[in-house]
């Protein structure tokens, strides 16, 4: 049985740009026995997954980031009641500390955070290629240096697989070069060549009975680099594609205008991910275009920021307006920052320095991130999805 299993359930028009928004459902598997999935010495499980437990995400759903293992301030109980389905791990930061065998030796990342649901796992590359220090990059791998302490390091493809294998995560992301922006054509072209070739590489490695497998597609801004790079990755044996490359310094008008021309490259019947996408607006054109996956750090990194993201626009709470608001954070959200607290007390507990602002911040922003997905799901089944984006601009307008 596979790994994953994506079941599109309902298909709708979106008569303003001519795209069609979908909703599904993903099935994943969690591993058969986490305490012996993975031994020390990398070695495969080979444990049937018909016995394994059955994770269900409903698409369009949006997967909060937990770079190190955690989702920053929030506790897993926090991340259930805000209607977390699936979360993601970052492979750079967790091979750096606490170390992928280690995590593997503690029972994979989902035993070692107690997150008892779906992890999806980025690669490694994209941070290799913006976070670390020096990197030098070759048709092999990327060599790069630790941001925590200059240490070298070499990432292959290879490698990623055997780091995101020892994570235990149900899905592994494939290895790709994201080229910068701006790049020029021969620059995007070059990294395309290299992501397929790793593409392929990566599949070679063997993963565990669970974990499924996303590929990634480049082309950059290049609409006819875009269409020849998803025919080469979608030929591939991938349980899932992710659109690679955007958002990383273009305008948001031009990372939308790609993402429609994107996502319809992509086939219908597996899981489209967007990556690294974004503001609520994003995510809301994001869906427009036909994708059902969605990360970002904005909702986390923002609320420890200040910055909170609301049904009736963006609210930054530092802002002295908010010193005598006793009103709600946000009247239509039901999480526990809205439903207890007043403005003008988030606003007191961030200007002080309070750990509870970041707290409560980022119940919120996660909260309203989810409920975001929820209700356009709905509005899809309800082939009403073009009135309900009418709506979420106008209110997004009136606060
Ligand atoms: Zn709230």
């Amino acid at each position: 049985m596979s790994a994953l299993k994506f079941t599109l359930e309902h298909e709708s028009e979106n008569a303003v740009s001519g795209t069609r928004p979908r909703a599904g459902v993903v099935r994943l598997k969690s591993a058969v026995d986490s305490s012996s999935a993975g031994d020390a010495n990398g070695s495969v499980s080979d444990a049937s997954c018909d016995t394994a437990k059955e994770f269900v995400i409903h698409t369009p759903q949006f997967m909060p980031v937990g770079t190190l293992g955690t989702v920053k301030a929030l506790t897993v109980d926090e991340l259930k009641t805000a209607g977390a389905e699936i979360i993601l791990g970052n492979t750079y930061h967790l091979y750096l500390r606490p170390g992928h065998k280690r995590v593997e030796k503690l029972g994979e990342l989902q035993k070692f955070m107690a997150w008892d649901g779906p992890i999806l796992t980025d690669s490694g590359g994209f941070q290799v290629f913006s976070l670390a220090g020096l990197n030098k990059i070759d048709d092999e791998g990327v060599t790069f240096q630790s941001h925590i302490d200059g240490s070298y390091h070499r990432f292959t493809p290879e490698l990623s697989m055997e780091i995101q294998r020892s994570l235990g995560s149900q899905i592994v992301m494939a290895f790709d070069q994201c080229p910068p922006y701006p790049a020029t054509k021969d620059q995007v072209r070059a990294a395309m060549s290299r992501t397929l070739n790793w593409a392929k590489r990566g599949l070679k490695v063997p993963l565990k009975a669970h974990q499924a497998r996303f590929g990634i597609f480049q082309g950059g801004l290049y609409e006819d680099l875009r269409i020849e790079s998803a025919s080469q990755i979608c030929s591939l044996e991938y349980d899932g594609f992710a659109i690679g490359g955007l958002s990383i310094g273009e305008t948001p008008d031009l990372m939308q205008a790609m993402t429609r021309v994107a996502a319809p490259l992509l086939p219908k019947d597996k899981p489209r991910y967007l990556m690294g996408v974004g503001r609520p607006e994003d995510l809301v054109e994001g869906v427009a275009a036909g994708v059902d996956l969605f990360d970002c750090v904005m909702p986390t990194r923002n609320a420890r920021n200040g910055q909170l993201f609301t049904s009736l626009g963006k609210v930054n709470i530092k802002n002295a307006r908010y010193a005598d608001d006793s009103g709600p954070l946000d009247p239509n959200c039901e999480c526990d920052t809205c439903r207890r607290y007043s403005r003008a007390y988030l606003r007191h507990l961030f200007v002080c320095g309070e750990i509870l602002s970041a707290r409560l911040n980022t119940l919120h922003n996660i909260s309203y991130y989810l409920k975001l997905m929820r209700d356009m799901r709905k509005a899809i089944f309800e082939n009403r999805f073009d009135e309900w984006r009418e709506n979420f601009y106008r209110l997004q307008k009136s606060g």
